[in-house]
């Protein structure tokens, strides 16, 4: 590999951080908020993954996932340079997605998952449907 792309690599590792993403998190307590959602908790555990968001009582975990590294195809997110590589990458962190839900849900937790471009006002159908299913008190 060349420093052209190395640097290049470096750059979308930046601006697309795998975790802790905190602008698409604030985003979604925001929105929390505006729906009347209470009841939510962070840096909550179950089962050796840590949901974005849970809502303990109800036995909801939700993930906001970043569009380019869960490999949501709203557009076309994958570079060019080194697209094999992103893209073992993303399927990698796919896999283990599924994995996750699929030790929640038998542990009687329903996983919601948000895209990070879903979190918008204009675009919170979901959220609204977080809502019906009676998360709020
Ligand atoms: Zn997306």
């Amino acid at each position: 590999m060349d420093t052209v792309s190395k640097n290049k690599r470096s750059e979308i590792m930046k601006a697309n951080k795998p975790k802790g993403n905190k602008s698409t998190e604030l985003k979604l307590i925001q929105l929390f908020k505006k729906l009347g959602m209470k009841g939510w908790r962070r840096n909550y555990q179950i089962s050796g993954s840590k949901p974005d968001f849970v809502f303990a009582k109800k036995r909801i975990a939700v993930f906001a996932d970043g569009c380019f590294w869960h490999g949501h195809n709203c557009r076309n997110l994958i570079p060019k340079q080194n697209s094999e590589y992103w893209q073992k990458k993303i399927e990698n962190n796919r896999i283990r997605d599924k994995q996750i839900d699929e030790r929640l849900e038998p542990k009687g937790w329903k996983v919601i998952r948000i895209w990070e471009c879903e979190i918008k006002e204009k675009n919170k159908e979901k959220l609204k449907l977080l809502k019906k299913s009676s998360v709020v008190h």
